[in-house]
């Protein structure tokens, strides 16, 4: 349930609001919107008097939140939501690119590629070491091993970094080396592990699944977000249709879908969905244009030679065009590309 407020009501009087929600063991969630103060209604609000609370001064309206993914609506909360990862905001006005391989093959192309991608522009660094692969006898990821170099390479060129939690029995090791954990399209509705992330504070970017509408992963978002963890990332990275001239077909529309019905930041794969580096540059382009608040693209230093995903990475000058490219975009449509110090 939300409390709409008057534009311009007294202080005093959504406080008194606020007091009386307080008193019953509600939890609250205020958020200024453009022209009203709204105030989120945490707990079992079943047993509220919806008229008593609009008879309160300052108060216009109180409504129930029929969307089943509330939290994550834009009607509970009107202002956009802003993670930070380390210190870099995702969700706010600047748009922020992460880049790195596929897989952490070993300590040296790491770092390599690291070292290339921040100096190019990216604010955080990517590298699976727990890889899922639709082959069993595919390269499975370096374990903890992984984790470790990813982390060190991310120290030295001071960005934090991401990479994929495929099962809760890791997510220790997660919490020491990972500053984003992510959680794979091929897992966006295990709900056991979703709860899981909930007691979690790290930030997580839940990857949309191959076959999932919006709806059920706004949902998903929602069991990571009502267990506590208000800190997630969507990530767009195309889904199943009929068309295969492309390994997926990029859903760029879910960027505007999401940002109006949701809060949540949204990132955009070209990656994964394109699965061909030629094709990954104009739909990062498209992606950044339709609102996106991120790009997350896979880059190798050697793609012939990748344990994974080597036909869709870009070499690092192609991530240095792809950077100038949607500098040029943002500036288009009044954004920016995020950039620290
Ligand atoms: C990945 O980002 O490494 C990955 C495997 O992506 P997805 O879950 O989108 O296939
Ligand atoms: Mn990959």
């Amino acid at each position: 349930m939300i409390v709409i407020f008057e534009n311009n009501a007294k202080q005093k009087d959504i406080q008194k609001v606020k007091n009386y929600l307080k008193q019953n063991n509600f939890r609250l969630n205020g958020s200024q919107g453009k022209d009203h103060f709204v105030l989120g209604i945490i707990g079992n609000v079943n047993k509220l008097n919806i008229d008593r609370l609009k008879e309160f001064d300052g108060v216009e309206n109180a409504i129930r939140i029929s969307e089943s993914y509330k939290r994550c609506s834009r009607t509970f909360k009107p202002t956009d939501t802003i993670v930070k990862a380390g210190n870099i905001p995702i969700g706010g006005k600047d748009i922020v690119i992460i880049a790195g391989p596929c897989s952490v093959e070993n300590e040296k192309m790491v770092h390599c590629i690291a070292k290339k991608v921040t100096k190019k522009g990216a604010k955080i660094i990517r590298g699976g070491a727990y890889k899922p692969r639709s082959s069993p006898y595919s390269f499975q990821g370096l374990g903890e091993e992984g984790l470790k170099y990813l982390k060190e390479a991310a120290t030295k060129n001071n960005v934090p970094c991401v990479s994929e939690l495929m099962s809760v029995d890791n997510l220790e090791l997660f919490e020491k080396y990972i500053d984003i954990i992510q959680i794979g399209a091929r897992n966006m509705q295990n709900f056991t592990l979703l709860k899981e992330l909930s007691n979690t504070k790290k930030p997580i970017m839940l990857k949309r699944g191959i076959s999932a509408t919006v709806e059920e992963w706004l949902n998903s978002a929602e069991y990571i977000v009502s267990g506590g963890n208000p800190n997630v990332i969507l990530c767009e990275r195309g889904i199943r249709t009929f068309e295969n001239s492309t390994r997926f077909t990029l859903d760029l529309s879910s960027v505007p879908v999401i940002k109006k019905l949701s809060h949540l930041p949204v990132i955009v794969d070209p990656s994964h969905a394109m699965g061909n580096r030629k094709l990954v540059l104009p739909m990062a382009r498209a992606a950044i244009a339709v609102g996106a608040d991120g790009i997350m693209v896979e880059v190798h230093n050697n793609p012939n030679e990748a344990l994974s995903d080597g036909h869709q990475s870009l070499l690092p000058y192609q991530f240095e065009i792809l950077m100038k490219n949607i500098k040029i975009i943002s500036n288009a449509i009044g954004r920016k590309i995020y950039e620290s110090d």
